[in-house]
């Protein structure tokens, strides 16, 4: 029998719920589709709240390196560490493991209401970069001697006098790097050119940050032109770009100019989400964090541990089940994932979802998470 290790972390909040769910989907699709030759050898590693409680660190380093040995894993959502210490335990994640890939697919599932006209024209899947940007954390709080110091040495050491406020001013700093851009746009191409779609866009603002934002989309068009010249001049492959803002305008009015999208760290984090929102996905959209050199990678729901409705049996465990989806298509296990995904189809379709989705379509039908999750497994 073919069987694979998956490390999981259940997650807080809502985590034990869609991640049981989410399981169970996985487990029943992997059986139907095999008849029994592969399987999936679940292994829990704690991370989170119930970690901090047990062992008094909130992300043990057993954890980290269980995805490390593994190849591969997947999250539930996780609360953010308050005070000191971690930050982000997702940022944390990325960050150890350099998953330098935050891969969003986004698309719309018949049935799933949304706020635009047309959801079905959006089809696109985006990479944002995960370790760079204003999100490595350099940053110094107004008032402290580190600020003061910071200032000082941009004012006397590098002539800079365009602080409006010096004394109030916290500070950032946002590094950007030839490596890291590269590194990243060469899998979006990859990946444009593996699932035969036509364009990878390069979405920046480098109008106003010339040499951060600026300098990806120009070692972008390099890049491009240097290792995938034949696949551009055959036409099989569109590079182009666009700046973030007009991107934002251009993915509602005209979504089908876009399919695969290479973006930095912020201007991922509001691109993906909003992209998520026009298919009425916000709830529902899957993740991963990807080191495409290693081929390390963690899937993950996207949305937060929702501790307004957890243990209520009402939450939507889509977003996990679809990161279950990605994680089963990257180890090359796609019949499964296809099994699930068509039960999606089928289920939303039909108006059989959780509330937060039924409630807004017109035939919806209103399941709670387990009566869903034995619904789908049915649709198998
Ligand atoms: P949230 O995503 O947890 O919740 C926002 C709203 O959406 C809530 O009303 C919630 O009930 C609802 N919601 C979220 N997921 C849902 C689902 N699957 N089904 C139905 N409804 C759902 O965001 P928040 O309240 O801002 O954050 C709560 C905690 O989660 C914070 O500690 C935050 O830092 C953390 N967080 C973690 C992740 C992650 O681990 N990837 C992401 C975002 C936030």
């Amino acid at each position: 029998m073919d069987k694979i290790r998956i490390p999981f972390i259940k997650g807080d909040g809502v985590g034990p719920e869609v991640t049981e769910s989410m399981r169970r989907i996985i487990d029943a699709a992997v059986l139907d589709a095999y008849s029994g030759n592969r399987k999936i050898d679940w292994t829990e590693v704690p991370a989170g709240g119930s970690a901090f409680e047990r062992y008094g660190t909130y992300m043990p380093d057993e954890t980290v390196e269980a995805f490390r040995t593994c190849g591969v894993g997947i999250k539930g959502p996780l609360m953010t560490p308050v005070g000191g210490g971690i930050r982000s335990l997702n940022v944390y994640l990325r960050q150890t493991l350099d998953l330098y890939v935050c891969l969003r697919p986004v698309r719309w599932f018949k049935g799933v209401e949304s706020p635009v006209k047309h959801p079905e024209n959006v089809d696109m899947v985006v990479f944002r970069e995960n370790t760079e940007d204003i999100y490595a954390g350099i940053e110094w709080e107004a008032g402290t001697p580190e600020a003061r110091k910071f200032y000082d040495f941009i004012h006397d050491g590098m002539g800079v006098t365009k602080v409006r406020f010096p004394e109030t001013s916290a500070f950032g700093v946002k590094p950007v790097s030839k490596e890291g851009s590269e590194r990243l746009i060469r899998s979006a191409i990859r990946y444009a050119l593996d699932h035969g779609r036509p364009s990878v866009t390069l979405v920046h603002k480098g109008n106003i940050m010339k040499f951060t934002e600026g300098g990806f989309k120009k070692w972008g068009y390099e890049l491009a032109e240097r290792e995938f010249g034949e696949e551009l001049r055959s036409g099989r492959l569109v590079v182009k770009d666009c700046i973030c803002d007009a991107f934002l305008q251009n993915a509602l009015l005209k979504p089908e100019d876009y399919s695969v999208i290479a973006t930095l760290n912020l201007n991922g984090d509001y691109v993906s989400d909003m992209l998520a929102a026009q298919v009425g996905g916000i709830g529902i959209s899957p993740g991963a964090n990807i080191n495409y050199s290693t081929g390390l990678a963690i899937f993950e729901a996207t949305h937060g541990t929702a501790p307004d409705i957890a243990g209520r049996n009402i939450v939507n465990p889509c977003s996990n089940l679809l990161s279950g989806v990605m994680m089963l298509e990257h180890v090359g296990w796609d019949e499964a994932g296809s099994l699930v995904t068509s039960a999606l189809e089928d289920s939303f379709s039909a108006g059989y979802a959780t509330a937060d989705l039924a409630r807004l379509m017109e035939n919806g039908k209103p399941l709670g998470t387990r009566e869903f999750t034995d619904h789908i497994i049915s649709l198998l």
